[in-house]
């Protein structure tokens, strides 16, 4: 009856879905136990008209043309340029740290000193990651480096992986970039939009093709039986000889047979306040106070005429299985082999495709697993 089998609806299945539907002509069955497609970027207009993402807030930015151009076949977009402050000592200053930044916290004289020693060593415009920055010998950028470190990075990195900085890799740590410049956006990237309906649109009209069934509320595991010893896969009790694309927990396809492998996870909490707006930007940031590290108002993102508003709080945990929605992979060297075992294990079924950030144990921006589906179409799927 199908041609392909998906197992999840986010981008990763989606896009392929999509490109075995509408390029190759072949039918494709996507498998998706939530009760609704989108998987993490997944929103909804709540009693107040407000755009929400349900899984916290979603901001699209990409520099490749590509994605941006193939994306916009299913939306129209509004210019959107994402602003995040952080709550330090009193103040809400604009992160990533950067020249204004210094102004708010520092008196003129220290500033006006730091900024030329930065330019002295640093292109405008550049982004320094904050690691690097602490190990230099000049006395004043050490200490605002600390500074830096102490009172944005440390205590934030520390609630949301329960672990040091110097414990993470360096993919998550570089992440987090001081800019050499004035520029107050979180991104630099050349497209920095919103979809002007909502992501869960852009998802309805990438799956609305014949070919494209969806099974909601199931489980892959209610459906499909993978037969280890002979490298086969079954669907509904029968061999499945079309190829299978995988975008769910990779140790969740192999019954966690090493192991598990870590995530960290989120308890949010929405909230709907009787005034028009509660913050002044899209995202604050609390790295020292309170339980949670951010506050998303998503009036700022999505603006709507209402009197009333929504805000997320994020409150960062540990995650534990079938209990939890793993959120973010933890990368330490032990996780990534623990990964690559089950990699191993994956390759031995000639039939079977893993795309995406849990089939892959990856953190994927939107834009990155977008271009990465649409690569694992031409490479592999077609
Ligand atoms: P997912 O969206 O997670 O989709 C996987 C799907 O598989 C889900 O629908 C899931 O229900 C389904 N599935 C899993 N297991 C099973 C099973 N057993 N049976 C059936 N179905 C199953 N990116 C940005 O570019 N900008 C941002 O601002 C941004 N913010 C983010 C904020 C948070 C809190 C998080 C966690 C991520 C953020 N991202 C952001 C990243 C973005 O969410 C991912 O790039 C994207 O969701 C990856 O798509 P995916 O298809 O790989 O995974």
């Amino acid at each position: 009856m199908f041609d392909y089998i998906i197992i999840g609806s986010g981008f990763a299945g989606s896009v392929i879905a999509e490109r075995i539907a509408n390029v190759l002509n072949k039918k494709v069955l996507i498998i998706e136990k939530r009760n609704h497609i989108g998987g993490n970027c997944y929103d909804y207009k709540d009693e107040n008209h407000i755009i929400v993402h349900k899984y916290g807030p979603h901001l699209f930015h990409t520099d490749y043309k590509d994605v941006f151009d193939y994306l916009s076949n299913f939306t129209e977009w509004q210019v959107y340029q994402h602003k995040v402050l952080a709550f330090i000592d009193g103040k809400k200053v604009p992160i990533p740290f950067n020249f204004n930044s210094i102004r708010e916290v520092f008196p003129k004289t220290l500033a006006d000193r730091l900024e030329r020693k930065l330019l002295e060593k640093y292109q405008y415009g550049s982004k320094v990651p904050i690691l690097e920055l602490k190990k230099t010998d000049d006395e004043d950028l050490k200490f605002w480096a600390d500074f830096i470190y102490e009172k944005v990075f440390k205590n934030y990195t520390a609630k949301q992986w329960g672990l040091k900085p110097e414990e993470i890799d360096p993919e998550v740590t570089s992440r987090v970039p001081v800019y050499i410049s004035r520029d107050n956006r979180y991104f630099t990237d050349k497209y920095q939009v919103i979809p002007k309906d909502g992501y869960t649109k852009i998802f309805e009209r990438m799956l609305s093709h014949p070919y494209i069934k969806i099974m909601l509320n199931t489980d892959f595991k209610e459906v499909i039986k993978i037969d280890f010893e002979n490298n086969k896969i079954f669907f509904m009790e029968h061999e499945f000889k079309g190829k299978l694309i995988f975008t769910g927990m990779i140790d969740e396809l192999f019954d966690f047979k090493y192991g598990y492998l870590p995530y960290r996870s989120l308890n949010l909490k929405f909230e709907t306040l009787d005034k028009e707006y509660y913050q002044e930007a899209p995202v604050v940031n609390y790295p020292n106070d309170y339980d949670f590290t951010r506050i998303t108002e998503f009036k700022h993102i999505h603006p709507v005429e209402t009197k009333k508003t929504t805000i997320l709080k994020e409150y960062p945990k540990s995650y534990q299985p079938d209990k939890d929605i793993p959120y973010y992979p933890v990368f330490t060297k032990e996780n990534r082999e623990l990964y690559n075992k089950y990699k191993e294990e994956a390759e031995k079924f000639e039939n079977l495709i893993l795309v995406g950030r849990l089939a892959e144990y990856r953190y994927y921006d939107m834009d990155d697993v977008v271009k990465r589906a649409l690569e694992v179409f031409e490479e592999r799927v077609r």
